[in-house]
């Protein structure tokens, strides 16, 4: 994998922290990346295929990851084309090098490394981590240090982290992991309709999952 340009980019704030990076990245990265020693395991068709893998973090347990499932194979399957699958990994408790005490958030950077560690293959396939946690999560923006976000992600990579913590209806945080799917594996940016409806628009500190139903056509892939 070449691209480990470390932009971070923040989601549930008013800043798109990604640069210029991530327009170099969308799309291409599975079908050129192959190589022979992989090709048995590799599906054969030339279009994006990666396993996302669930790690549930502190009380987030198993159970609730599972049960985002099916909305999520829906979804992935409807508006991004190409294969999905999905694992959910044994819970672990969040770093505690992330903890910050003063504002019990733990921050999103750290966690994030600690996801980069994992294997980046599984299943002859990319594999994309997408923490999640009910605790609160944060990083420094706007001046501020240990902001409180819903989700962060390398743009491009293939890690994320999100929490359920900031928004009302815990069910609907499928669709901060889409979101957050979209800023790694595809180095996308933020909805350039500022479609409130669209999983990609731009948070901007009032985090709306509750209106947001589609990818619209220019953030489809
Ligand atoms: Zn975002
Ligand atoms: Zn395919
Ligand atoms: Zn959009």
């Amino acid at each position: 994998m070449t691209m480990k340009l470390k932009h971070f980019l923040v989601c549930a704030s008013m800043a798109l922290v990604c640069g210029l990076a991530a327009l170099t990245s969308c799309g291409s990265r599975n079908s050129d990346e192959k190589n022979t020693a992989e090709e048995d395991s590799v599906p054969m068709c030339s279009c994006p295929h990666a396993v996302i893998c669930i790690q549930p973090y502190g009380n987030y347990t198993k159970q609730e990851a599972s049960r985002l499932l099916p909305v999520l194979e829906e979804n992935f399957g409807k508006w991004m084309y190409g294969g999905w699958q999905f694992k959910v990994l044994e819970p672990k408790p969040l770093p505690e090098a992330a903890y910050v005490k003063e504002r019990d958030r733990y921050r999103a950077g750290t966690i994030l490394q600690e996801l980069s560690k994992n294997p980046k293959k599984v299943d002859g396939m990319d594999a994309v981590y997408i923490g999640i946690a009910h605790k609160d999560i944060c990083t420094d923006i706007h001046n501020t240090k240990n902001y409180g976000i819903m989700g962060l992600s390398y743009c491009p990579g293939n890690v994320c982290v999100v929490s359920d913590h900031r928004i009302k209806t815990k069910s609907m945080v499928w669709k901060l992991m889409l979101h957050e799917f979209c800023h790694a594996f595809y180095g996308a940016k933020h909805c350039p309709n500022d479609d409130p409806k669209c999983f990609m628009k731009d948070a901007k500190g009032k985090g709306n999952v509750e209106v947001q139903n589609w990818l619209c056509d220019s953030c489809k892939r």
